[in-house]
């Protein structure tokens, strides 16, 4: 039995983990390397693993630097089931598309405009028939139920409050009289967050598998985040002009809406016209609603008693391009919700060409802004940004809300770590370096744990 490392390691993104157990080889997610394009192209090198040698594929959440690459793994070869919990299988129908579009979208650009023979020659990573063909073989699976997925071989999911769907692996793994327990964290939520459960306690393991990609930080409490988007928001309508917010199309969107309609006397929502101005955001949306079985107490509370929460009436979804364009004829008194989070694409840069001259609007990061992003140079205080070929100054008033983040803090994660009995042994993965040094160090005092960060290609054993 062991388990071998390949993403996630050196970096956040690009998870992927090979366990070999039962005389069964099983993949923990199959995700994009997502940031610089030097980064970006390590997606197009060839698995460090024959594709035909996985069994199975067992995906933690949608996201796709853990799910991006699955279309990828069946087109080389994979032929075995991918089990998601079924929030994850529905989220994916949306992300793996979107990501195929993208890839096609940008393999046709660099064709046009080429910057090299390989670029005349682009083909996209994977296209939307291929991610098509990856979806048939996704398999969902409740949270809570022990599934025995080959002899030898069980897994469980469990909430890790992550995105909708989010899971924590918990996998049995038999080889003769021997039976170890590997636990995989995925990505791990905050503790209270709006919409999504708690992740839950996991009391059992031989190894865990541990992200930290905020293994250094500290969120601020949530009651504080809320008091200051209420704050923003009466500002801005003083002000008089509108604000925008570049957001992600899973998780951060819905959170957003469901804070904006909890709070819609006391942050004066009804001044306000809101867009959801995002077709993956809306369809996202959907997929949420479809699933309030995955709520938390208090937004199942709300789900089931419509009274009890003030609808946001003054909601719009605008999927239509012309609905898109039509939000530019508004100067004020809207809120407008657009992708990409990091401005690096989308709808959102013909928003922020409306209003970030505008000294009366407002911009309002809510997620990671990833360096060389446009998202990024706005936070960083840019003077000036150029949209599209046209530059324009920044005037609007720029503001980073950090306590929305979909990942839990050091604490988060240290609380959930602290939930197992006994000493299982501990590997830290996706994050960054010092993210994950400085975990470990707090891991091996707080819980006397043994601890260790996998380099790339490196092959632990367990159970002998
Ligand atoms: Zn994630």
């Amino acid at each position: 039995m062991n388990i071998a490392f390949y993403g996630a390691t050196e970096r956040v993104t690009g998870s992927c983990h090979i366990v070999h157990a039962a005389g069964r080889t099983l993949l923990l997610d199959c995700g994009l390397v997502q940031g610089s394009d030097a980064d970006e192209a390590l997606n197009r090198k060839p698995f460090p693993f024959d594709p035909s040698s996985i069994d199975a594929v067992i995906l933690s959440h949608g996201h796709i630097d853990h799910s991006g690459r699955i279309p990828l793994l069946v087109k080389q070869g994979f032929s075995g089931p991918v089990y998601a919990q079924l929030a994850t299988r529905d989220l994916c129908g949306v992300l793996l598309l979107d990501s195929a579009v993208l890839s096609e979208r940008d393999a046709l650009y660099r064709q046009k405009h080429p910057h090299s023979d390989s670029d005349r020659h682009a083909e996209p990573l994977y296209t939307r028939e291929d991610a098509v063909v990856a979806l048939n073989v996704f398999k969902g699976l409740p949270y809570g139920e022990q599934h025995e997925i080959f002899s030898g071989v069980k897994v469980r999911f469990r909430d890790a409050g992550h995105i909708l769907g989010s899971a924590l692996v918990e996998l049995w793994l038999q080889e003769g009289e021997v039976e170890k327990k590997l636990v995989f964290s995925g990505d791990l939520g905050q503790y209270g967050s709006p919409v999504l459960n708690d992740p839950e306690t996991v009391e059992t393991a031989d190894a865990v598998l541990i992200e930290s990609t905020y293994g250094d930080r500290v969120h601020r409490k949530l009651e504080g985040t809320i008091a200051e988007i209420g704050e923003l928001i009466s500002v801005a309508r003083r002000d008089g002009g509108n604000i925008v917010i570049p957001a992600f199309a899973v998780g951060r969107s819905q959170e957003l809406l469901y804070l904006f309609a909890e709070h819609y006397e006391a942050w004066g929502m009804k001044n306000w016209q809101v867009f959801l101005d995002s077709p993956m955001a809306i369809e996202a949306s959907s997929i949420y609603w479809n699933h309030p079985e995955l709520f938390d107490a208090q937004a199942a509370v709300y789900r089931n008693n419509p009274t009890s929460l003030p609808p946001l009436h003054n909601l719009h979804f605008t999927p239509r391009v012309e609905q898109s364009q039509a939000i530019n004829a508004i100067h004020s008194g809207a809120i407008i919700i657009a992708g990409s989070g990091m401005c690096n694409g989308g709808r959102i840069l013909h928003h922020l060409k409306h209003n970030i001259h505008r000294s009366e609007c407002h911009i309002l990061f809510t997620g990671y802004q990833a360096e060389g992003t446009l998202g990024r140079a706005i936070v960083d205080g840019a003077r000036d940004v150029t949209l599209q070929g046209r530059k324009y100054s920044v005037a609007a008033h720029v503001h980073t809300i950090g306590g929305l983040s979909a990942h839990g803090d050091r604490e988060d994660m240290l609380r959930w770590a602290g939930g197992f009995k006994g000493s299982p042994e501990f590997f830290v993965v996706h994050g960054d370096p010092p993210a994950k040094r400085s975990f470990r160090d707090l891991l091996q005092e707080r819980l006397g744990v043994r601890v260790s960060i996998p380099a790339p290609g490196d092959i632990y054993s367990f159970g002998l």
